[in-house]
């Protein structure tokens, strides 16, 4: 498979197919919590960057296999509202499936577009984020590209809202000593109230490893702050344990936290994500092109280890 992995066990959605239509790291920001490592190119150019009608080919091919996931989700390495190509491919799973669950985790910073907007209306789920108020935290969270703001970023997510035939949850990813100050959290709160999301979803870092300068807020913490949200309906999803390995998609961030412990032959990894070995090639490939493993050959063989 190339564009899809898992099914995995998702927290927030059960058992999730993911659709990954981007090349690695191909976004709007570049997040200093990124599990993908830095992304110098932020870029606001919508447009096909791999065929719809690939992707169709290989979800069509997928669901006549196996048995419905609960959700198909586009996530991945990168913003998949970019893709301009993305509305056929949720038209085309709603055609074929019309009860095909379809979520869609996006940065929301293109949602000010009613194009982009009218593209995937029609999912079940549509996740943006909102990690700050202030431009100055903003730009120091998000990284983004020229002429985003997050003013342009909340009326986006608030017109989204109001035309979406789903639900829209909004994740705020808390950085102690960034976006927790009482003054940010209030500025944060305001905004979602505007937005009037189905939910809120509180966030931390829970791969300190691959942000060694960043470090996630205690779970008592985001109780706190769950609170300070009332009474928008608020729910902590960080995870005080790492998920489960056998669960996880080959995503770039879960095989750099891996080689950042061990160095791992293409064999160990394969152990690791016995369903994906494709996408995990795939990766493994943009990891070694955007030069952040190197392959060395030892006794047991070839190893991918951290640059
Ligand atoms: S929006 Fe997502 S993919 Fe883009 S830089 Fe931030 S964390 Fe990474």
């Amino acid at each position: 498979m190339k564009y899809l992995f898992g099914p995995v066990n998702s927290r927030r959605l059960g058992v999730s197919l993911g659709v990954d239509i981007l090349p690695m790291k191909t976004c709007t920001l570049d997040c200093i919590y990124c599990e993908c490592g830095r992304n110098s190119q932020v870029n606001l150019e919508a447009k096909e960057y791999v065929p719809a009608d690939d992707v169709i080919k290989e979800i069509s091919a997928y669901l006549d296999k196996n048995s419905n996931p609960d959700f198909i989700t586009f996530s991945g390495g990168g913003e998949p509202t970019l893709n301009s190509g993305i509305g056929k491919i949720i038209d085309f799973i709603k055609n074929y499936n019309p009860k095909q669950k379809v979520a869609i985790i996006t940065n929301g910073t293109l949602l000010g577009n009613p194009e982009i907007r009218a593209r995937i209306l029609r999912a079940d789920i549509i996740m943006p984020s909102l990690d700050a108020v202030s431009p100055k935290i903003f730009e120091k969270i998000n990284r983004p590209a020229e002429g985003l703001s997050p003013e342009k970023i909340i009326n986006g997510i608030a017109l989204l809202k109001k035309e979406a035939k789903g639900e829209v949850w909004v994740e705020v990813f808390i950085l102690p000593d960034i976006n927790d100050t009482l003054e940010e959290l209030g500025l944060i709160r305001e905004a979602l109230l505007k937005i009037s999301p189905d939910r809120v979803q509180l966030n931390t870092l829970d791969r300190p490893a691959l942000a060694k300068t960043l470090r996630s807020i205690s779970m008592g913490e985001l109780s706190k702050i769950k609170e300070f949200m009332e009474p928008l309906y608020t729910e902590v999803i960080a995870s005080p344990k790492m998920v489960n390995m056998k669960s996880m998609s080959p995503a770039c961030g879960n095989i750099l936290q891996i080689l950042s412990r061990r160095p791992s032959t293409l064999e160990d990894l394969k152990a690791l994500f016995p369903s994906n070995e494709s996408v995990l090639k795939r990766y493994l490939q943009e990891l070694e092109n955007s030069d952040k493993i190197v392959r060395k050959l030892e006794k047991r063989g070839e190893f991918y280890k951290l640059k």
